[in-house]
């Protein structure tokens, strides 16, 4: 279905391979039939019948994997356009995915390479019952009915949410291992699973940096900080709670090294806190256009949700937050440097999130945590294909004969993250895009 008439050289380009900290230089790609079939250095010799992309000052980057993001049908084209070639879709309608899945797969329709979900799990408490892609349960026979449901319709992984019971939870939890799929988990918020419990309980991966709240603080310190009800006002509180937060603690070094440790695959997604902060303000010049492609029902919903936070934040309040905010930061930063599995994700299309956009500045963000541009690519690529498994062994790193997921980037984006959206080209399948044509 892939297979194009045509091979595809790239010619003398720089690449960064997503394995190696070294940029290779004056490097020649063939493609063909969606894979990389050669590369070298040198000459290129007879180029009759082969379509060629000269590349002399673009660097040539794996496509990028957004890990954390929630499927709508026209985000596509978003993603697509912005390099991201594959997305772990944290929680959509498992039917639609599942099947939008296969149609990418078979070329039927365009769109990056899906690992789903399905369906977020949750307790009777939530306060999402009523939101879409949850199912919320009651006991521990209700969650091993709902996890043989999605493992049957063909989902990669299993999301359990904040307001289930402990023990729900790890019936949760040994119930999906024992059908061989991965679990991730949203907790902390609630506070009735912290990360250090879920962790416990034998988690693969813990969503957003944000929910370590309740594991920086002794129980009541943290009762007496944030209160309990759930308001506007106490999203900030719980920056004003960051903002005490003290990472010296040697409470936040033992659950860093319990993550370490553990192998846990973390994905932080701070460009949401950035978001809830900054409101509408958060969509650049560049950006207003890309709002178009979101469809009416979601603007709605974010304008609904944020600006009205930030305008009722005084100035002295937004500072607390940003204070929270750079402290969560820090703690991205002490992450990676002791060891912990990254990924980079957007939460898109949360408020004022764009499909793809957002994971670029997902990226800066990461930069500013501490962490070198270079490392930030390799946990986009190559540290999240690992993370998603065999289905995604052959993406995320550019060496012969895996699959051709590529960017060609316009400048060095090893020197500066930002350069990710200078993109000349993104090939898909082996297939070459103009980033043009998905708009
Ligand atoms: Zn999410």
């Amino acid at each position: 279905m892939y297979s194009q008439a045509k091979p595809l050289l790239v010619q003398n380009a720089s690449i960064i391979d997503g394995l190696s900290d070294k940029i290779l230089y004056h490097q020649n790609l063939l493609i063909q039939n969606g894979i990389i079939l050669r590369i070298w250095r040198g000459e290129v010799g007879e180029t009759s019948g082969i379509d060629v992309i000269q590349a002399d000052n673009e660097f040539v980057i794996p496509g990028l994997i957004d890990s954390h993001t929630h499927l709508f049908p026209s985000c596509y084209n978003l993603f697509l356009s912005h390099g991201i070639t594959a997305v772990r879709d944290m929680a959509s309608e498992a039917d639609r995915t599942i099947e939008q899945k296969r149609r990418i797969e078979t070329g039927d329709i365009r769109g990056p390479r899906i690992y789903t979900h399905g369906e977020l799990i949750d307790g009777t408490t939530s306060r999402r019952k009523d939101a879409p892609y949850t199912i919320c349960v009651a006991n521990e026979d209700e969650i091993v009915v709902v996890i043989n449901s999605l493992a049957e319709k063909g989902v990669d992984g299993i999301k359990l949410y904040s307001e289930l019971p402990l023990h729900v939870f790890s019936r949760g939890v040994h119930r999906a291992h024992e059908i061989g799929l991965p679990v991730s988990a949203h907790v902390g918020h609630s506070r009735r699973v912290t990360v250090k419990q879920a962790v416990e309980a034998g988690v693969d991966a813990i969503e957003h940096t944000a929910t370590f709240l309740p594991d920086m603080f002794p129980p009541d310190e943290l009762a007496e900080t944030m209160g309990d009800a759930y308001t506007i006002k106490n999203q900030l509180r719980g920056f004003i709670a960051w903002s005490k937060v003290d990472l010296q603690k040697p409470r936040v070094s033992r659950i860093i090294s319990l993550l370490a440790e553990k192998r846990v695959y973390h994905t932080p997604t701070l460009i949401n806190i950035e978001n809830l902060i900054n409101g509408e303000r958060s969509i650049g010049d560049n950006e207003q256009l890309l709002l178009k492609q979101i469809p009416e029902e979601i603007k709605v919903n974010w304008r609904q949700q944020t600006p009205s936070l930030f305008e009722e934040w005084s100035d002295e309040e937004r500072k607390i937050a940003t204070q929270g905010f750079e402290k969560i930061k820090h703690l991205v930063g002490l992450l990676y440097r002791e060891g912990v599995r990254l990924g980079v994700g957007s939460d898109a299309p949360n408020p004022w999130t764009i499909p793809g956009a957002a994971l670029i500045r997902e990226m800066e963000l990461m930069v500013e945590c501490g962490i070198p541009p270079m490392k930030v690519i390799q946990l986009a690529t190559k540290n999240s294909a690992v993370a998603l498994g065999k289905r995604f062994e052959d993406v995320g790193s550019i060496k012969e004969g895996n699959s051709a997921d590529l960017i060609i980037l316009k400048e060095n984006p090893a020197i500066d993250i930002s350069n990710c959206r200078k993109i000349a080209y993104v090939i898909r399948r082996g297939l070459l895009h103009n980033p043009a044509e998905f708009e």
